[in-house]
């Protein structure tokens, strides 16, 4: 369960929202004004705020600056369009991550589970330690080994293990990669991420042409897998 507020002035985005979130099972609070918003982010320290750009009493954008003066809550912008230069601004002013209207309650999810992810809570009081064939990752330690040895990674190739290591067996696309790991959730390079997945890759003692950890699936991203596992 995630304690999650909702602002959102359009009465049936909202609801549906509400509504979808609850039957996952979050916990939500919900406010149609800005300052509303505000005032429920101090009162019921959400874990996670939806939050629409476009708000009837102050500008979007005003409203984030405002909260991250009070509050480190996650934010993830709700936007009516692919507007790129105010989506670039949202996430400078300290929002974290956004979904264009019309999304699904599973987008919407996923984008909280990521937003937490980064921001290193655990969903229970222990943070797991996640076990891939030889790899352990701890995620609040923030130590990766592979057969009992310390592997040395730099943060972004510890991101990047731990995003996939979360969902093993998993393919991930590169472009949710470069949400999640990098925050670019516009734009960005492949590149980036290849390049990071080949560091990776030597770290672990293997290669694109001779993996066993880290499967490339061409044209739409890489999984996490267990060697010793059969595949399926
Ligand atoms: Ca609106």
């Amino acid at each position: 369960m995630t304690r999650i507020l909702v602002v959102e002035d359009d009465d049936a985005i909202r609801s549906a929202v509400v509504r979808g979130l609850r039957d996952r099972g979050d916990a939500v609070a919900t406010a149609a004004t800005g300052l509303g918003g505000l005032e429920q982010v101090l009162k019921e320290q959400p874990e996670v705020v939806l939050l629409d750009l476009g708000l009837p009493d102050i500008d979007g954008l005003t409203l984030i600056s405002m909260i991250r003066a009070a509050s480190q809550v996650p934010i993830i912008v709700i936007t009516a369009q692919d507007d790129d230069p105010t989506m670039v601004r949202a996430l400078d002013s300290g929002a974290d991550d956004y979904v264009v209207k019309p999304f699904g309650t599973d987008q919407v999810a996923a984008r909280v589970r990521a937003v937490l992810r980064r921001g290193g809570r655990a969903t229970s009081a222990a943070a797991p330690v996640l076990r891939v064939g030889g790899l352990t990752i701890d995620e609040r330690a923030r130590v990766a080994t592979l057969d009992g040895r310390p592997l040395e990674l730099t943060r972004k190739e510890f991101d990047l293990l731990l995003a996939l290591a979360s969902r093993p067996g998993e393919v991930v696309s590169k472009r949710d990669l470069l949400a999640e790991v990098w925050q670019q959730a516009y734009g960005g390079s492949d590149r980036t991420v290849d390049v990071h997945l080949s560091w990776l890759r030597r770290k672990l003692g293997e290669s694109a042409a001779a993996p066993r950890y880290l499967l490339s699936v061409r044209g739409v991203g890489v999984r996490l897998v267990d060697p010793d596992e059969p595949a399926g």
